[in-house]
């Protein structure tokens, strides 16, 4: 099924001032897709994510989840913890468990399933995080390192197995190399047909793995495109695309464009470009 966002408008109220953080959103997201979320600072993107995980009430509109309304007071909120993760920025930061394996399992806790069923979850999200869990299960996640921790952090969370992924800037202190390894980590959930949606700063890596990018400004929905729909030629002039605007790939694949080597000139992914140079400059036939 999908998630179907309605005329969503949230208002923080702080002592006497009310902070409109988001106004009239309206899209559907649809099972297995990769949505990539961008926007200033202050925009809403936050705000948004915890609507969709059922942390905050819309002020007006719904939030229909695989066809029921996770607003009624009727909805089961258990089923919502269960299809919905949410990983927070520096969730490093929530591990508090005597033990990696305990912290991992701390989410599972009222599933209903048994401690074996429990233990194998555990291994299973671990193991999918990178991890061995003979090696670490035991551990104290004080003794891990910083983008370790997150990683068991994030284990804790897949342990439930949520159909839908929401992570809140998840690459941000990461190295270049741990970002890389996260985002073809989460790409490979998101092929298992985990739906993922992913706010971050980090553009070049959404235009890479995203399959659909939003971008919000002051609490509005501005765009919603693929990466290569985003920056095709008309719509780049856009002031707000021109600071994201992914540089190399763009420039590379225009240029070799304009020199007749390639067909077409607007790619936005690393990947795109590899695999037309390796059609156009020969050896396609054979792969
Ligand atoms: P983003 O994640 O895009 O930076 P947020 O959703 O965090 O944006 O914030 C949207 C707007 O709501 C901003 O103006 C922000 O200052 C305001 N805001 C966010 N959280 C709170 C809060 N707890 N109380 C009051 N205002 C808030
Ligand atoms: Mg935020």
């Amino acid at each position: 099924m999908s998630i179907e966002i309605n005329k969503l408008s949230y208002t923080y109220t702080f002592g006497k001032e009310r902070i409109s953080a988001l106004s009239d959103i309206t899209l559907s997201i649809g099972d297995g897709e990769f949505v990539g979320i961008m926007g200033p600072t202050g925009c809403g993107k936050s705000t948004f994510l915890q609507i969709l995980a059922g942390l905050l009430e819309p002020e007006t509109g719904k939030v229909i989840l695989d066809g029921d309304d996770i607003n009624a007071p009727s909805y089961n909120r258990a089923l919502l913890r269960k299809k919905v993760g949410m990983v927070f920025q520096y969730p490093e930061y929530q591990l508090f468990e005597t033990t990696v394996e305990k912290d991992v399992a701390f989410g599972l806790r009222h599933s209903g399933l048994s401690s074996s069923e429990i233990k194998e979850r555990v291994q299973w999200a671990l193991e999918v995080m990178g991890f061995s869990f003979e090696k670490i299960g035991h551990c104290s996640p004080l003794s891990l390192s910083g983008g370790e921790k997150r990683r068991v952090a994030i284990a804790g969370v897949l342990a439930t197995k949520p159909k839908y992924l929401i992570f809140d800037e998840p690459l941000a202190g990461l190295d270049a190399y741990a970002r890389q390894d996260f985002m073809k980590l989460v790409t490979s959930l998101n092929k298992e047909n985990m739906t993922i949606i992913m706010v971050s700063h980090n553009t070049d890596y959404l235009f890479e793995y995203a399959s659909r990018i939003l971008i919000f400004e002051e609490g509005h929905l501005l765009m919603d495109r693929s990466p290569e729909e985003l920056f095709a030629e008309e719509t780049v002039e856009e002031p707000i695309l021109l600071p994201i605007c992914p540089g190399g790939v763009r420039r590379v694949a225009g240029h070799l464009h304009q020199e007749g080597i390639l067909p077409h000139g607007n790619l936005v992914k690393y990947q795109d470009l590899l695999d037309h140079l390796v059609l156009h400059l020969g050896g396609g036939e054979d792969r």
